[in-house]
């Protein structure tokens, strides 16, 4: 079975769905709460998961009731949860989101624990590099974590995907230790150090950084890859999208699980854009992650059209 390593963030999302958002200083009540796992570290695990692959995670949680059950979640459903660990002193990070009935939203983010992550954290765990294929990373957590892990992965001879997300600007040294860099398109225009109309310019001027390949994720227009082989689109699934909610987490996760097989670049951006595309259908972020099969059988329905 395929084997990622998946770095990053381990939250709980808080969220209250009301007919209307409440002003400055005033209280709507009458709304309906849920709670949800997120978090782009943890999100892209379980996309990989779903993906087919096997998975572990380096994590950090608060030592708090919320980072117990971060864990109990993670462990049920099959990842390896051993280094995602509770740190003393913190809160698990958490989003504490306000939803109308449009869609409309008001969100704080604490990001407690994850903010704990660091290189030491990551050594501690480096028998993880010498199982996983493929390293699985964002940037919801410190950047000299993001450094050690992206190093320590090319020391093992791992592939390196990394997602720039939320973007921040990156040191080169950093974009030298990545094989695919998968930004959407604002991230993209974001990392070029010479802002240009032409992506194409753009994810070039990135490449000479160190990526092999930037493969940009567009939403509903699919994905757009420069590679040494020039630039390829895959134009997106048609689908009946209802929320977008961890698209991007879902086409990570099953590029790395893809790519961790074995598959080549051009198979595993399309097996990402059609799991990008099915998380789409389907409400919430984790819960919409789609499993292997319906990723498949979605691909074969679509190929004999
Ligand atoms: P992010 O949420 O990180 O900005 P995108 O919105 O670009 O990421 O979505 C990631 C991927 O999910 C897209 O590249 C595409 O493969 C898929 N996707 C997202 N929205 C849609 C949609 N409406 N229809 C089809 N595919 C979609």
């Amino acid at each position: 079975m395929p084997r990622v390593l998946a770095v990053g963030s381990a939250n709980v999302d808080f969220t209250i769905r009301l007919d209307r958002l409440p002003m400055e200083g005033e209280t709507v009540s009458g709304g309906e709460f849920y709670m949800d796992f997120g978090g782009k570290g943890a999100n892209q695990a379980v996309a990989a998961l779903r993906a087919g692959a096997e998975v572990a995670l380096i994590a950090r949680v608060g030592e708090d009731i919320w980072g117990k059950e971060v864990k109990a979640h993670l462990r049920d459903m099959g990842i390896d949860s051993s280094f995602v660990l509770e740190e003393q002193g913190s809160h698990t990070g958490c989003a504490l989101i306000l939803v109308d009935k449009k869609g409309r939203n008001l969100i704080g983010v604490a990001p407690g624990a994850n903010r704990t992550l660091c290189p030491e954290h990551i050594r501690e765990a480096r028998d993880l590099f010498s199982w996983a294929q493929v390293l699985l990373i964002q940037l919801e957590t410190p950047l000299e974590a993001v450094r050690e892990a992206l190093r320590m992965a090319k020391d093992k001879g791992l592939l390196t995907v990394l997602n720039p997300a939320p973007y921040s600007p990156l040191p080169k040294d950093v974009l030298a230790l990545v094989d695919i860099l998968t930004p959407n398109e604002g991230e993209a225009r974001g990392l070029a150090h010479v802002p240009s109309e032409d992506l194409r310019v753009c994810l070039e001027q990135i490449r000479e950084n160190g990526p092999k390949a930037v493969a940009v994720t567009m939403g509903a227009e699919g994905v757009i890859v420069l590679d040494e082989a020039g630039l390829t689109q895959y134009p997106g699934f048609k689908v009946e999208a209802i929320d977008t909610t961890g698209c991007g987490d879902a086409f990570n996760g099953a590029l790395a699980c893809a790519l961790a097989e074995g598959l080549s670049l051009r198979e595993a951006v399309s097996y990402g854009n059609a799991a990008g595309a099915l998380a789409a259908t389907k409400r919430g972020a984790q819960r919409s992650m789609p499993q292997r099969e319906e990723i498949l059988r979605f691909m074969k329905i679509q190929a004999s059209r």
